[in-house]
């Protein structure tokens, strides 16, 4: 497909002819105002973290042209949330929701399915509407960011914190519908919302958990953000990670501020990443590993310097083991293969006890090293983890998407029990497939109690069409061969939704015809993002569209 140029005729979605499109644009201009509908017909720009495009993935692993709107519509209230999709039911026009669009690595601000008019909620709707200083929740619309909601709270004076990705340009109501994690106690963010409100596909309003019963005079319930379930069927699950409303309020929970105490451990031997794991195991359990915690292959100490691969390594083949340990050797962290940080909580005596542990447990494994932040420089990473493990927007992260020219990033996420052996497991195919596809392999896992998040993060030059071409490919064979050993992801990038979809396939895709029905039951028409997640509407399944 043609990249669409300055004049050039916007993409049109499927079905659709020219002169629907053009008399449902015009419509849609009338209503909205035509300063708030954008076609897309200019050139793609693919911006960076901070000026990031919402017509297309910036980060583009197929042609860039590819994946791209051919609209976009800025509402400003819930009321005209509602009147688009009114509007795309009437047209049969497929509308894709973003609340800020800076889902990179997964898609960016793109659409599953080419030609759908994405809906920016976050230009237009960016308030936080209420803060509670002595219950600590919040309410916010789509386009409050990380860092928004935490100058706002200073503003406040209040002693609450909230917790951030590690890097804070993101929606709060966004990345938290997508199942994003942060790494703070209240790190799994899913987990720590508290009442929707949702617009669902045919243009009506609902609010979900307490929210549902009227609050006195029609006020907001008071326990809106308080309690999560309600009663009945809890629904907030089916609109997260899925395609069946568009979520225009949130509450969230804020952690009351506290003492803290980051550090990290070096571990001296790639191989003792499963006696690690298996220490961190009753740690976390038992509550004495105070957040989310990181183990990082020694790698990223390289890549976050924000120096790029070529500092360190002249060739184009994955850096070797011996290069990478002898640029650490002269860096903090020293000669070692594995980097684990850290962080406690609460009163001095509190988080003495829990370190006098955590330093005992890990001291088993033989040569490993504790180190606190006043042990390294100034510029370390340690001193950003410092501040995201306690609520502090930071764009540190960003530093190892220097590593190559043009560099973007395509994130395998599969979950594994907190255990060795599974780990072992999905760390071997991750290393082997990274080689195999030429890459080098850059995995985290984020710990979060009985399980782990493996994040092996794919670094690839956007210019080079080659590179591209292997990333998909190892990523696809990343998922196969993981879901063979009954391994699953927990998000994903939007060509790779369909492929992981049906690993989840027990019952002979029993969960998906699931999907399907709800699919089907709230969105008749097939308007609202179609294929995300894998869900397809009735009208676009079995016709080529699945990847
Ligand atoms: P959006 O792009 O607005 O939303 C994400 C998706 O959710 C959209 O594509 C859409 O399908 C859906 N959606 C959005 N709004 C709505 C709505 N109102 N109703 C229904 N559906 C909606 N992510 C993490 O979670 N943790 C990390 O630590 C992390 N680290 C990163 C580090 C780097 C260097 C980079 C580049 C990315 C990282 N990311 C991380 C990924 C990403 O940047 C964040 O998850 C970011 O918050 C997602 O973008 P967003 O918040 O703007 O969400």
């Amino acid at each position: 497909p043609s990249v669409p140029r300055a004049g050039e005729l916007p993409v049109l979605p499927p079905d659709v002819d020219r002169d629907t499109f053009n008399k449902a644009i015009a419509e849609l201009k009338e209503s909205l105002g035509k300063e708030h509908v954008e076609l897309n017909d200019k050139p793609l720009v693919d911006g960076w973290y901070m000026e990031h495009p919402n017509t297309h993935d910036a980060f583009h692993v197929v042609e860039q042209s590819e994946l791209v709107s051919s609209a976009t519509v800025y509402p400003g209230s819930t009321e005209e949330v509602q009147a688009i999709v009114r509007w795309a039911n009437k047209f049969l026009i497929p509308v894709f929701p973003i609340s800020m669009g800076r889902n990179l690595g997964y898609g960016g601000a793109a659409p599953r399915l080419r030609g759908s008019v994405i809906i920016d909620l976050g230009r237009r709707m960016k308030k936080v509407l209420k803060i509670d200083g002595q219950n600590a929740t919040c309410i916010v619309e789509p386009g409050v960011t990380y860092f928004a909601l935490y100058e706002e709270i200073q503003k406040t004076g209040l002693p609450l914190w909230i917790d951030t990705p590690d890097v804070g340009g993101g929606s709060v109501l966004g990345n938290c519908v997508d199942r994003g994690v942060g790494y703070t106690p209240y790190g799994d963010h899913f987990a720590n919302h508290c009442g929707m409100e949702v617009v669902l596909p045919s243009g009506e309003l609902v609010r979900t958990g307490m929210g549902a019963l009227p609050g006195k005079n029609g006020a907001d319930n008071p326990s809106w953000q308080a309690f999560q379930h309600a009663y009945g069927p809890s629904v907030d699950g089916i609109f997260s990670q899925s395609n069946f409303g568009i979520v225009t309020k949130m509450g969230m929970w804020l952690m009351p501020e506290t003492e803290h105490q980051s550090y990290m451990i070096t571990f001296p031997k790639e191989e003792d990443f499963e006696q690690i794991i298996d220490i961190i195991r009753p740690l976390a359990l038992n509550r004495i590993l105070g957040n989310i915690p990181q183990l990082r292959s020694v790698i990223q100490e390289l890549a976050v310097t924000g120096k790029p691969k070529s500092h360190f390594y002249q060739g184009k083949d994955p850096v070797p083991e011996e290069v990478i340990r002898s640029h650490a050797k002269n860096m903090p962290c020293g000669d070692c293969a594995w980097v684990f940080y850290g962080t406690v909580y609460g009163p001095e005596e509190t988080r003495k006890m829990q370190l006098d542990v955590i330093r005992q447990e890990f001291a088993k494994v033989p040569g490993s090293k504790f180190i606190l932040p006043q042990d390294v420089p100034e510029d370390h990473y340690l001193h950003a983890r410092v501040r995201i493990c306690s609520g502090v927007p930071e764009l540190r992260e960003l530093d190892w998407l220097n590593w190559k020219p043009n560099c973007a990033h395509l994130a395998f996420s599969p979950i594994t029990p907190t255990k060795g052996e599974d780990a072992k497991i999905v760390h071997e195919l991750v290393t082997r497939l990274h080689k195999k596809w030429g890459f080098d392999s850059l995995p985290t896992w984020c710990v979060s109690g009985r399980e782990m998040h493996y994040i092996a993060e794919i670094l690839f030059d956007r210019a080079d069409e080659d590179e591209k071409r292997r990333a998909i490919a190892c990523m696809r064979e990343m998922i196969a061969e993981a879901a063979a050993q009954g391994y699953g992801e927990y998000r994903t990038h939007l060509i790779f939704m369909d492929q992981i979809a049906r690993t989840y396939g027990w019952g002979d895709q029993a969960l998906m015809r699931l999907n399907e029905t709800i699919k089907d039951a709230l969105d008749p028409n097939g308007i609202l993002a179609p294929g995300r997640a894998g869900i397809w509407p009735k009208r676009f399944r079995g016709r080529g569209f699945q990847l």
